[in-house]
């Protein structure tokens, strides 16, 4: 715990809220996903719009890709754990994901891409997180933070709990590559040999979930198994138990606490700039992705 300056009793840990599995669904041009949250069970936990999880070692959950397309009003936040992804942009900006690596898009006022595996065979897997920007900052000029495999923090505990930081900072001081975000994000991604308690601080102002990608862990008397997500309860940390060798998300951001309206692509405070973004990019002031 980072908060020495603490008596006991300012210590509150965060039970689960909510435990979501999320849908199976298809998105850009037919790639097999599950959306998490965006989905009936939690249409959003503020700041966080949407979380997809995509895993398949068949080219046809993939190949398809997601062909140009606008965004704007929010971040898209990439993570791969397996294969290899292409990004090209209306801005003539070109980046390549690899397993390991984060692209973390401020779409702002609004660009349009396309993202596109680099693969023929072999497995895809990895996360989409949407996060949303106040209205102050949702015109604001698109900006890009990829932060290569190599470049992504590992953090290493006596108990052999492992954290790789993308964004934040944990209660021993590893701080992600990540910086600047609206919404003062972490972004952890934990492993936790079996039968080890993982202890981390989580600002109290935050909310935050965490999704369990491998294993099965305890928090208070709540079980979470490999592919849920749980929301967690406000407090100012997170203490669990892996059950078995696990491995999971653990995400926070301050909400943003404003309207919402969303339109596809796009994610905005009213309808009137859902409208005025649709008439924005057919009108050409996106730009457009050249074919080449
Ligand atoms: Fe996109």
């Amino acid at each position: 715990m980072a908060a020495a300056t603490l008596s006991p009793e300012d210590y509150h840990p965060r039970g689960v809220h909510q435990i979501v599995h999320g849908q199976e669904t298809s998105d850009g041009a037919g790639v097999n996903m599950r959306r998490i949250i965006a989905s009936p069970e939690l249409d959003m936990l503020d700041p966080f719009l949407l979380l997809d999880a995509f895993s398949s070692d068949n080219p046809d959950d993939y190949i398809g890709g997601f062909p140009p397309h606008p965004h704007r009003g929010f971040e898209t936040v990439t993570y791969l754990l397996a294969g290899k992804m292409q990004h090209r942009d209306s801005a003539g900006h070109e980046g390549l994901l690899r397993s390991g690596g984060v692209q973390w898009m401020t779409a702002g006022s609004g660009i349009e891409h396309s993202e596109m595996p680099l693969q023929e065979d072999g497995e895809l897997s990895g996360f989409q997180l949407w996060i949303n920007l106040p209205a102050a900052k949702k015109m604001d000029s698109p900006r890009y933070q990829e932060i290569d495999p190599e470049e992504v923090p590992t953090e290493t505990r006596d108990n052999g709990v492992t954290l790789k930081v993308i964004a934040g900072t944990t209660s021993q001081g590893t701080s992600g590559s990540v910086t600047e975000v609206e919404t003062d994000p972490s972004y952890f991604d934990v492993s936790v040999p079996a039968g080890i308690e993982y202890i981390e601080s989580v600002t109290s102002s935050h909310n935050a979930f965490l999704y369990l990608i491998a294993g099965e862990v305890n928090i208070g008397n709540s079980r979470i198994s490999a592919g849920q997500l749980a929301v967690l309860d406000a407090g100012n940390y997170l203490q669990l138990n892996a059950v078995e060798e696990s491995r999971f998300l653990l995400v926070a951001g301050r909400p943003v606490n404003e309207p919402v309206a969303r339109g596809g692509p796009f994610v905005m405070n009213s309808e009137e700039e859902i409208r005025q973004a649709f008439r924005d990019y057919r009108a050409g002031k996106f730009g457009f992705i050249e074919e080449g």
